[in-house]
């Protein structure tokens, strides 16, 4: 096979066995990543378990472009029933462990079982073996990275989870190094669920291209465009790319209770940590965008951050001290854990601080701090209490639904979820597309339909809506963010690029998602002459389709209901801040969209 790396491994913890299939069993009916990963997945049929036990299978794909000189091509697919749902859940991560996999000769890995000891699972090439890490459990994420390259060799390339992992924090989430993190739904208690601390790659294969003179001419176009797009130009001063959103009031400020605005320091003060500590960029295997930022504080020592998680610690715990956002980011890397949930779940401690239902002495005391300690101290000690599951943090670990219904009544109504996962900082109630993102994608994931034309405004959003619709009619609607009209045609397209994104194994970055120009077309050229097979970009969009609805279909298996207005009832009211007041979200519009959009998809 060319550009596949041919092999689907599978492994079982508890036997402490492996073996392998053909990945062209899969490839022509779901091509590779994310729609191989669901298709197995479905294939064990893995619906009522539960998401700690033996038999919930983690599953991890790369893509038929993943490891190739294609832009961006440095993705895998993470999935399993997730903890925080019991839906499917799905993570995606970069880096350089995804390369490294295929190149030890595996496309996917299949994990099932339970070890009865902490081990690492060892894959160099036919070699797979299991080794024991009694040594590095209870270890935080680099310490444990570190230990992992002196023991197997600075080429090896990890999977690794932090003590998040290890004590099943249900939004606990995979890391590769310092950079690359595969956060959302809980994978990385499902993989400290079989006491896997890590997983340590080392290949020596290579990958074949069909058309290679074709391929690399596609290549060098695409990274043309992507350097002069807008979105290169904006990662590399991710401040001002973020600012003119904050200032409008993009970030829920807390628990959804405040909005970002031109005032609250925080982008600033955040800037100016970077201005002051910033050592470099970085950027996963074979990505022009390099949106990572080294930054070397004296407290942390060298951390690769991404753009905007770090400043959404600071809105939601409603702390504009800039050092907060990087120091709690850091600590989240650290101890393996979703900035995301962990900055929702400081915001619903915010709240209920606030209602006098918590109090931050009590709560340092209770984790082993000074009651002197400051707020910023007592929800940086937080995090690590989640982690460690001290205290109120082992409640706390269970996710803000599930807490709420331990602490009491009084606290429903501050958990800020969807179908158990925590929502992002972003505020629905200013964008329309974004509130039908948080209702309707998978998992909640709001980036997977985010409302591209909206966000840019009629101009550049409006170019390219024409471009991508070609029809006059919707341009307007889809690029006003106050009405639901046509959003299911965003929310549609979006989540259909971005599937073909994770199928291939790029990054969705460089796609219409973040407003950059890789679009199907230009992907299924690449496909093409790297595997020696014509697809068009309708060919790819169709594969899309497939996996989505296969995920459906599984979340329908796993129990998820009728569309509705799902989002948590706060967001149908109004929000009123200095700045700006917000009307609430009309639930009988939002459930109108998401109906269209079902009808779209064909679902019933
Ligand atoms: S855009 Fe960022 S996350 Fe995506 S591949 Fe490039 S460096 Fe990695």
């Amino acid at each position: 096979m060319r550009a596949w790396a041919g092999r689907i491994l599978h492994v079982d913890l508890s036997r402490k066995r492996s073996w392998t299939i053909p990945t062209s069993d899969y490839t022509d009916r779901w091509l590779g990543g994310k729609a191989i990963d669901v298709a197995l997945l479905t294939e064990a049929g893995a619906w009522s378990v539960d998401p700690y036990g033996p038999d919930n299978p983690l599953i991890m794909g790369t893509g038929p472009l993943t490891g190739t000189l294609a832009p961006a091509a440095s993705r895998l697919h993470v999935a399993a029933i997730s903890p925080a749902t019991g839906l499917l859940g799905a993570s995606n991560i970069g880096g350089h462990f995804p390369p490294e996999l295929k190149y030890a000769g595996y496309d996917h890995l299949v994990i099932r079982g339970i070890s009865d000891e902490p081990v690492v699972l060892v894959i160099e090439d036919d070699s797979v073996r299991f080794e024991p890490a009694d040594d590095i459990w209870g270890l935080d994420v680099m310490a444990t990275h570190d230990a992992l390259k002196a023991r197997f060799g600075e080429r090896s390339r990890s999977m690794i989870i932090g003590p998040g992992g290890e004590n099943l924090v249900r939004y606990a989430g995979i890391r590769s190094g310092t950079f690359n993190s595969a956060s959302r739904t809980g994978m990385g208690a499902v993989m400290g669920s079989k006491r896997l601390k890590a997983i340590v790659a080392r290949g020596s294969g290579s990958l074949g291209i069909a058309y290679p003179e074709r391929f690399m001419d596609a290549c060098v176009r695409m990274r043309r465009q992507l350097a002069e797009s807008a979105p290169y130009k904006n990662m590399m001063d991710t401040p001002k790319m973020l600012k003119p959103s904050a200032d409008d009031g993009y970030f829920s400020y807390g628990n959804k209770t405040g909005l970002s605005g031109p005032n609250d320091g925080v982008v600033d003060g955040s800037a100016e940590v970077l201005r002051q500590h910033r050592t470099g960029k970085a950027a996963c295997f074979g990505c022009p965008l390099r949106c990572q930022d080294v930054i070397d504080l004296p407290e942390t020592g060298p951390f690769g951050i991404q753009c905007d998680p770090r400043i959404e610690l600071n809105y939601m715990a409603e702390l504009s001290e800039p050092r907060f956002g990087w120091l709690s980011y850091i600590a989240c890397q650290q101890m393996g854990l979703d900035t995301t949930s962990t900055g929702n779940v400081l915001g619903f401690v915010v709240e209920s601080v606030a209602a006098g239902d918590m109090s931050l002495p009590e709560i340092a005391a209770d984790i082993g701090l000074s009651p002197d300690a400051s707020n910023a101290e007592v929800y940086l000690g937080l995090i690590e209490a989640i982690a460690r599951r001290r205290g109120i943090g082992d409640t706390l670990a269970e996710g803000v639904a599930r807490a709420a219904d331990r602490l009491g009544p009084q606290y429903k109504p501050r958990a800020m979820h969807r179908d158990g996962l925590e929502l992002a900082s972003p505020e629905p109630r200013a964008y329309m597309g974004l509130a039908l993102a948080f209702a309707a994608s998978e998992r909640g994931d709001y980036l997977a339909g985010f409302p591209i034309f909206e966000m840019l405004g009629p101009e550049f959003g409006g170019a390219m809506a024409r471009d991508i619709f070609r029809d006059a009619s919707v341009v307007e609607p889809v690029t006003d963010r106050w009405t639901f009209e046509h959003k299911e045609l965003v929310q549609f397209y979006m989540e259909n690029i971005s599937t073909v994104s994770d199928i291939l194994g790029i990054c969705r970055w460089i796609s219409p998602t973040n407003g950059a120009p890789v679009r199907e077309d230009a992907m299924a050229e690449l496909l093409t002459c790297a595997v020696g097979k014509e697809y068009s970009g309708a060919d790819l969009m169709e594969y899309a389709c497939r996996c989505r609805d296969a995920v459906h279909e599984a979340d329908v298996k796993c129990g998820k209901d009728r569309p509705r207005a799902n989002l948590p009832d706060r967001l149908y009211g109004s929000i009123e801040t200095p700045h700006k007041t917000l009307a609430g979200i009309d639930p009988d519009e939002l459930a109108g969209a998401i109906r269209r959009y079902w009808e779209l998809r064909k679902w019933q």
